[in-house]
C-alpha cells in the first residue's frame, strides 16, 4: 500500500492505473476508521481494481464551535486498518495541499441541506460538497463509497454528482453497528462510559421506528411522537431533531413511503451522535 500526501503523485498513481485499463473506487475519510470505514473499503475491492482512500480531516466543513480541534485522529492505526483491508493507496494531505491561503471557490448545495443536519450546520455540506468535488476531480473515480450512516451527506452527493455531471458512480454502504447496536463512529471514542450506555438510546429508538414504520402506521406526526417520548426516557439525551424526509429532496413529509427516511441527531453529554432508517429497510437487530 503506498501513501501520498500530494495531488500531484495522487493523479499520477491513478493515471498509470487508468492507462493500464484498470478501474478505480475512491473512499473518502476523515480517519479513526473503525469497522464502518473498512465496509466501504471492502466493497470498493470487490468492485473496482484498485482502492484509493482519503484521510482527511476537512477543516471547511467544520463550524467555528464544532470540534475541528480535538476531532481523533491515529493516522498509524489507520493505514493498518487500509492494508488489511486491501486498498492499494491512501491519499493524505496537508491542509494547505488542499486549501491554499487564498482559496475562495465552493460548491454548495442548495434545499437539501436545510433541513436534518443542515439546519444546525450551515457550513457544513458546502464544506463536504466542495472536498468531495475537488477528491473526484484529482482520483476520478468509476465508483465512489458513502455509508448510509451519514445519510444526508450520501443523498447530497447523489445529487451533486447527478446535478454537475460527474462521472462517478456512487455506492451507498449499510450502517456499520456496535454488537450492542450503537453505530459506530470516529466520535463515539468521546463517550464516558456512562454516557456510552446512554447513546443506546439512539439506536434503540431506530428500532422502535422500524417497529412502528413496519406496521401499517403512515403518519410522521404519530411516528415521530412515538421516536420523541422514547428518547425522552434518557436523562442524559438533548434531542437536536427527529424528522421524517422524503429520500430524495430531503424536504418533511406528512405521511412517509418506502424510501423516505427517518433521522435523528442527539447530544449525549456533549457528544452529538447521528442515526437513521430508511422505511422499508429491514429492522436493525438491537434489543428495545
Ligand atoms: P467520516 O470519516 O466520519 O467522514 O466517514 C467517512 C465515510 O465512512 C462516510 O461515507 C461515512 O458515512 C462512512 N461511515 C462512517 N461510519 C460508518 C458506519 N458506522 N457504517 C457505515 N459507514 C460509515
Amino acid at each position: 500500500m503506498k501513501v501520498v500526501n500530494t495531488i500531484a503523485d495522487l493523479r499520477a498513481q491513478v493515471k498509470e492505473w487508468k492507462a493500464e485499463g484498470l478501474t478505480v473506487g475512491l473512499c473518502p475519510t476523515m480517519g479513526y476508521l473503525h469497522e464502518g470505514h473498512a465496509s466501504l473499503m471492502d466493497a470498493s475491492v470487490a468492485a473496482c481494481d484498485r482502492t484509493v482512500a482519503s484521510v482527511f480531516v476537512n477543516p471547511i466543513q467544520f463550524g467555528p464551535t464544532e470540534d475541528l480541534a480535538t476531532y481523533p485522529r491515529d493516522f498509524d492505526h489507520d493505514c493498518k486498518l487500509l492494508e488489511e483491508h486491501g486498498v492499494d493507496l491512501v491519499f493524505h494531505p496537508e491542509d494547505s495541499e488542499m486549501y491554499a491561503d487564498d482559496f475562495c471557490t465552493f460548491v454548495d448545495i442548495n434545499t437539501l441541506s436545510d433541513t436534518l443536519c443542515g439546519a444546525s450546520r450551515p457550513i457544513h455540506f458546502r464544506g463536504v460538497c466542495t472536498v468531495i468535488t475537488k477528491l473526484f476531480n484529482a482520483v476520478n473515480p468509476d465508483k465512489a463509497f458513502f455509508g448510509k450512516k451519514d445519510a444526508q451527506q450520501l443523498a447530497i452527493i447523489r445529487r451533486m454528482t447527478r446535478d454537475l455531471n460527474f462521472d462517478v458512480e456512487i455506492v451507498g454502504c449499510p450502517i456499520v453497528r456496535e454488537a450492542d447496536g450503537l453505530a459506530k463512529s470516529s466520535r463515539n471514542t468521546y463517550l464516558s462510559p456512562e454516557e456510552r450506555k446512554a447513546a443506546l438510546i439512539l439506536s434503540r429508538t431506530i428500532r422502535l421506528g422500524q417497529d412502528i414504520a413496519g406496521g401499517c402506521e403512515r403518519s410522521s406526526a404519530k411516528l415521530l411522537a412515538a421516536m420523541r417520548a422514547n428518547l425522552a426516557t434518557e436523562p442524559l439525551a438533548d434531542v437536536e431533531y427527529v424528522e421524517v424526509v422524503d429520500g430524495l429532496s430531503m424536504q418533511p413529509v406528512e405521511q412517509y413511503k418506502d424510501g423516505d427516511l427517518v433521522a435523528m441527531a442527539v447530544r449525549i453529554g456533549t457528544t452529538r451522535l447521528i442515526d437513521n432508517f430508511t422505511v422499508g429497510d429491514p429492522a436493525i437487530d438491537v434489543a428495545l
